[in-house]
């Protein structure tokens, strides 16, 4: 009796680590196995208030998020076999969103900066576009110069809040408001409270458009920004982001795009 209990209890000793054993290497499978599950989506970030790059489409009682990059995001994510997923957010909100992972890119318009590329990795360039003042009609502001005794709107984070704070630091009396969308920009020059935003071409061109008081003139000398994706530094989708994006090129694609959302 005293030996088979003793065999027992080493049975129950080695059943019990065996258990404990599986315990913790199953879960480290199931760690393991959260990643396929995570990499068959594809999380975009976003600031949708860019048309006709990213915006709100609210017609026929739904909101979906679209627009050129949302088009170029789809291309992309079905090259790589992957689901998207758009996250709207503010665009300064974008690339802490994406350095603290809770996005696999960003892709809003957004310039490759040297100073962006000290936190993030970007894809080739896959559209360019001219900064413009915007300003009540009448009021002709061609150039930065002209901007002096004014208040000046522009996005938060963007290109155009750097060009024009550079440029207030030489021309005075330059009053720079930078605001979260540029939604905002527009009803600070309507409402008379700015009289001038910094806003690039495409962009500008349909809110002038759609308002008669607004118009819009391209700064000849500053601001030439190229649009690129950000990714994470360390991500491993860099380069199969970049092959997806010549093939666009170069299959007509993109100008097919272009002209979808640009017109002529
Ligand atoms: N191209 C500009 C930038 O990168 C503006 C982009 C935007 O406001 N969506 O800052």
């Amino acid at each position: 009796m005293r030996k088979s209990k003793s065999w027992v209890t080493k049975a129950l000793i080695f059943a019990l680590t065996a258990i404990i054993m599986a315990g913790c290497s199953g879960k480290q499978e199931s760690g393991q196995a959260e990643a396929p599950t995570k990499s068959t989506k594809l999380v975009m970030a976003t600031s949708a208030d860019y048309p006709p790059y990213e915006f709100h489409d609210t017609s026929g009682g739904k909101d979906e998020i679209v627009g050129l990059d949302v088009d170029i995001a789809k291309y992309i994510a079905k090259e790589l076999g992957l689901e998207l997923e758009i996250k709207d957010m503010d665009f300064n909100g974008l690339l802490p969103a994406l350095q603290a992972n809770r996005a696999d890119f960003v892709m809003a318009g957004m310039t490759p900066t040297e100073e962006r590329k000290k936190s993030v990795a970007f894809t080739e360039t896959y559209y360019e576009a001219k900064n413009t003042i915007v300003a009540k009609t009448g009021s002709h502001l061609m150039k930065m110069e002209d901007l002096s005794g004014k208040k000046v709107v522009v996005q938060l984070g963007s290109t155009q809040q750097s060009a024009v704070q550079e440029a207030a630091q030489t021309i005075k009396g330059i009053e720079v408001t930078p605001l979260n969308k540029i939604g905002d920009l527009i009803q600070e020059l309507k409402s008379g409270r700015a009289q001038a935003a910094i806003i690039e071409d495409t962009v500008a061109r349909g809110y002038v458009e759609s308002s008669q008081d607004l118009e819009m003139n391209p700064i000849s000398d500053n601001g030439e920004n190229a649009y690129a994706i950000a990714l994470p530094t360390d991500s491993s989708h860099v380069e199969k982001f970049n092959q997806a994006i010549k093939k666009l090129k170069e299959s007509g694609e993109l100008d097919k795009l272009a002209k979808k959302w640009f017109g002529k």
